[in-house]
């Protein structure tokens, strides 16, 4: 069954057409034979349709509106204006470069001006653009800036840290690298004591291993 994306909408307007299922098995066991081997054999059978089921989790954040998952939020919060830190959110996103696994964590604060989100729901954002083809340095600043659009706070964080598998298991070929990459919006970004706060809030922790 094929599900219709928000970016497929977008696609069927300017005229280009999202491939069936039948189609994306058929150019796996493409890549299959490309690899050196024979789709046919008996254990490879069926591991077109499970590389497209794969696919429908590893990219499911197309179907997604990050927007929309943050619009629903909470203004009885009896004056609590400090930092709110959600960090250590598992992260798994894939490099558009070359479509291997990027593994990491990631931290977001932000100060609250009036309104505040459920805490699943920053972790939602997170998902929601990792789940696509990324570069983390996008991904990184397309969950900050989402927040501070819809939610308009005082000031945004996000921290992420990362292995690209990319790097690990092929080319260069270094294991145990950490990418980190941040974005500081408002007062993250203007205020040196907000900004330190916030990285002693991610840093104050059990050691976090980036597999990758
Ligand atoms: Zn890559």
């Amino acid at each position: 069954m094929d599900i219709e994306t928000p970016k497929d909408a977008l696609n069927r307007e300017v005229g280009l057409k999202r491939p069936s299922r039948a189609e994306a098995e058929a150019a796996i066991r493409t890549l299959i034979r490309w690899a050196g081997d024979d789709p046919a054999r008996e254990g490879l059978q069926d591991t077109p349709a499970r590389v497209a089921r794969a696919y429908e989790e590893f990219f499911r954040g197309y179907a997604e509106d990050p927007e929309d998952i943050l619009t629903r939020t909470f203004e009885e919060i009896e004056g609590y204006d400090e930092m709110i830190v959600l960090r250590d959110i598992r992260l798994e996103s894939h490099c558009e470069h070359h479509m291997v696994p990027i593994v990491g964590v990631a931290h977001v604060g932000y100060l609250p001006d009036k309104r505040v989100v459920g805490i699943s729901k920053l972790a939602r954002v997170v998902d929601a653009y990792a789940k696509r083809l990324q570069i983390q340095e996008k991904l990184t600043a397309q969950i900050a800036n989402t927040i501070n659009d819809v939610l308009q706070p005082r000031g945004v964080a996000v921290v992420i840290e990362a292995g690209h598998e990319c790097m690990s298991t092929r080319g260069v070929h270094k294991t145990g690298v950490a990418m980190v990459t941040s974005r500081m919006l408002g007062a993250f970004r203007d205020n040196p004591s907000t900004r330190r706060e916030f990285l002693a809030m991610i840093s104050n922790r059990r050691s976090v291993t980036v597999e990758t």
